[in-house]
């Protein structure tokens, strides 16, 4: 097969799983599968860069909106994230970083965390107001979830304090706990219902329902991880700063946030993180780390569906909860 064709065959098998995925909540090969053919496209294209074009995965956020829902049209794009799964991927990151930036630092400040394994939301407020939820979707367009948002008991339907600007997008992950993961399948089982494969698709998919009354009886989690727009007030200038000023604001931030200085205290983090996974009460597929000055932030900039400030570092793979039935797509 020609390498045109490879490359053509590859994308349509994993724009059916992104479809399965993000669509159907409803994924047909574990994650580490998914990610390796990712993988191996990103291989090819940059073997082949004269083949890349902007409808490749690797060059778009996944993702879409269901049409029964009404669309928000994201006012700062919502982006995904660049993988890295070794030290040498770390060492290479923060090399790209500090080629870039005008003020070279010899241990550059990053601030590291969790990376969970939900859903990601946009939640504004205005005037500390609780106005408007939405997901991803294609980082563009998302749906408008609302009113399912507002059923997650620990997101502050008013945020309390000095100085909130008049709007706020906040952003973060909802996510649903093992345990009441365990129970929603219990309860699924006995009623003869659909039964969820992981607590990430039972997360999107208690989300992603027409009624909020049906969203209102899953237990959803949420932490905060970043901030898209805000108007009316600064923020801290720090990504750290920022997160603990939304915390004081009443909004939840995980406690396993921490700032840290060069490489070797962010590989201590993700090996102390990667020891706790299990223990946690919930999902992560790794850890998350972000240039803290946002200052360096905007000097670094976007590519297509990732900020070049941020990398997520995934553990290796991990035996799924629940195992996947594994089928082969047909191109
Ligand atoms: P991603 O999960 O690789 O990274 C971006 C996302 O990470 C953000 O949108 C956000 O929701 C999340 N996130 C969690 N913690 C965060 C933090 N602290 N800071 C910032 N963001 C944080 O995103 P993606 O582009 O949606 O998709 C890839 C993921 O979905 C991979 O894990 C992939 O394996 C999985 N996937 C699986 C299948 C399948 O068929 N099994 C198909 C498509 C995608």
């Amino acid at each position: 097969m020609n390498i045109d064709n490879q490359i053509e065959q590859l994308r349509n098998i994993i724009r059916q799983h992104e479809y399965q995925y993000y669509v159907l909540d409803d994924p047909k090969v574990p994650d580490a599968e998914y990610d390796k053919l990712m993988q191996q496209l990103r291989d090819l294209e940059q073997q082949n860069p004269d083949l890349i074009t902007p409808e490749s995965p690797t060059q778009r956020v996944g993702g879409v909106a269901l049409s029964q829902f009404s669309t928000v049209r994201h006012e700062m794009p919502m982006l995904s994230l660049d993988n890295i799964f070794d030290e040498d991927g770390l060492i290479a990151f923060d090399k790209r970083i500090r080629e870039r930036i005008t003020v070279p630092s010899v241990n550059l400040e990053y601030c590291c965390e969790l990376k969970l394994d939900g859903l990601a939301v946009s939640i504004l407020y205005e005037n500390g107001n609780f106005v408007r939820a939405a997901t991803r979707g294609d980082g563009n367009v998302g749906e408008d979830i609302t009113e399912n948002v507002k059923t997650i008991k620990s997101i502050p339907l008013k945020l309390t304090g000095d100085d909130i600007p008049s709007r706020l997008e906040v952003r973060g992950e909802v996510f649903m706990t093992h345990q009441a993961f365990e129970k929603l399948n219990h309860d699924a089982e006995k009623n003869h219902e659909k039964i969820f494969a992981n607590p990430r698709n039972a997360a999107a998919g208690s989300l992603r329902q027409l009624d909020p009354r049906v969203t209102a009886k899953r237990s959803l989690s949420f932490y905060c991880y970043g901030v898209g727009i805000f108007e009316g007030a600064p923020l801290p200038n720090t990504h750290y700063g920022r997160l603990m000023q939304f915390k004081h604001w009443g909004i939840p931030v995980s406690e396993h946030v921490k700032i840290v200085t060069g490489v070797d205290a962010v590989l201590d983090y993700f090996h102390n993180i990667e020891n706790q996974r299990m223990s946690l009460g919930f999902d992560i597929d790794g850890v998350v780390i972000k240039i803290n000055q946002i200052e360096l932030q905007q000097q670094l900039g976007f590519v297509a569906r990732a900020p070049r400030w941020a990398i997520a570092f995934k553990f290796p793979a991990q035996e799924q909860i629940t195992q996947l039935l594994k089928v082969d797509f047909q191109v």
